[in-house]
């Protein structure tokens, strides 16, 4: 017997991590490298000192100014030719969306019912199932990364799952499913079950490259989850958040543990949003520092997969190892992640991906010198 005494599929298990390192250059969680701006830091100061005045008191269990100021963002951010016409009630929010995934599968899924995802795919899913005691299956997508319809829908015929989880760009590919993919599958899940398609990174997106928000008025098994992590440049606020039919947003409220968000949270979020046109500023100098970096990959010889994302996936090496840790070594930090022989690098400042560029090839050099030795 073990002790502490923990339930069997978790004994023995690392805990998630990918490293926390103090080096020069991080490239390695996909945070975005612009800090809040004095002006922004300010608000968020205020907003906060004003929230501590009440913190004697619970907060809004329903955090209704912040699931307005969420909702007025997406129905802004499709451009003036779009309308969602989401309201508030159809917005869900919890501690990053990780939390909001997690609810999710305290919801939808738990003992008897089956998550489905398709590998390559984000790798806090099967944790979320083994936490909720969901049954986990995983299902992959073609060689080239594209979405596998027909192996996706023989996946779900045989297994039924009640909640199917997809990322849109794609962690750790970075490219984002098509819209007849997401509208085929909300139709072979039908009503036993949800389709949540993760739009982490959704702000990233190339031109021409649709949200799944589109389709929420169509199917309503449809779940979209956002984060204020990546694009908002707000990971250390801990802010995810989903769209989806009221009736979902309304089962949340069964397994969200009391008062889940914050006082401080609300405050620091709905002070953001105030501040959204300049916070997300950084993101268009990201997708063209992105587009370039795929490029530059390119143009070395390097396979790399499309990204609609703010990082990309390139390879192929016989030992990724070697390279992550001859970067490492010259203070650049990526990461280990994906399909075998691939690396992820995420977007940093022009400056951060020169070094990384300088790393890469100053490691590559070395390593074929190594070889020939
Ligand atoms: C970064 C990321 C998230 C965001 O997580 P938060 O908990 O909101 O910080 C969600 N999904 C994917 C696929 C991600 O890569």
């Amino acid at each position: 017997m073990t002790w502490p005494p923990l339930r069997e599929e978790l004994q023995g298990v690392e805990p998630y991590g990918a490293p926390q390192l103090d080096v020069p250059v991080c490239l390695n969680v996909n945070e975005n490298p612009y800090a809040p701006s004095a002006k922004v830091v300010a608000d968020i100061a205020t907003s906060v000192a004003q929230a501590a005045s009440t913190l004697n008191r619970y907060p809004d269990r329903e955090f209704t100014e912040l699931r307005e100021g969420l909702a007025a963002y997406l129905n802004r951010s499709g451009g003036a030719e779009v309308e969602y016409g989401i309201t508030p009630d159809q917005v869900w929010a919890a501690n990053g969306s990780n939390e909001v995934m997690l609810q999710l599968l305290q919801a939808f899924g738990g003992p008897g019912r089956t998550a489905v995802s398709f590998a390559p795919t984000y790798s806090m899913y099967p944790e979320y199932a083994r936490d909720s005691m969901t049954g986990w299956v995983a299902g992959r997508r073609h060689e080239d990364f594209s979405f596998d319809l027909d192996h996706a829908a023989a996946l779900i015929a045989e297994h039924r799952p009640s909640v199917v989880l997809l990322p849109s760009p794609n962690n750790p590919t970075g490219t984002a499913l098509p819209h007849d993919v997401i509208g085929t599958l909300c139709d072979l899940v039908g009503d036993s079950g949800v389709v949540v398609i993760d739009e982490a990174y959704a702000e990233f997106r190339r031109e021409g490259t649709p949200s799944a928000l589109e389709l929420l008025g169509a199917h309503r098994n449809l779940v979209v989850t956002r984060t204020m992590s990546k694009a908002f440049a707000l990971a250390g606020a801990r802010l995810g958040y989903l769209a989806a039919a009221a009736e979902i947003c309304d089962a949340l409220r069964l397994v969200r543990l009391p008062y889940h968000l914050s006082a401080v949270t609300q405050a620091t979020a709905s002070a953001a949003l105030r501040h959204t046109e300049e916070l997300l500023a950084g993101v268009e100098v990201l997708r063209g520092e992105r587009d370039r970096t795929v490029e530059w990959l390119r143009g070395q010889g390097h396979a790399v997969a499309d990204s609609d994302a703010n990082f990309c996936l390139f390879g192929v090496f016989d030992d990724r190892h070697a390279i992550w840790q001859g970067l490492l070594d010259r203070g650049v930090l990526i990461r280990e992640t994906g399909p075998a022989g691939w690396l992820r690098v995420s977007i940093g400042t022009g400056a951060e991906m020169m070094a990384f560029k300088d790393a890469l090839t100053e490691t590559l050099t070395h390593l074929l010198k190594e070889e020939h030795r």
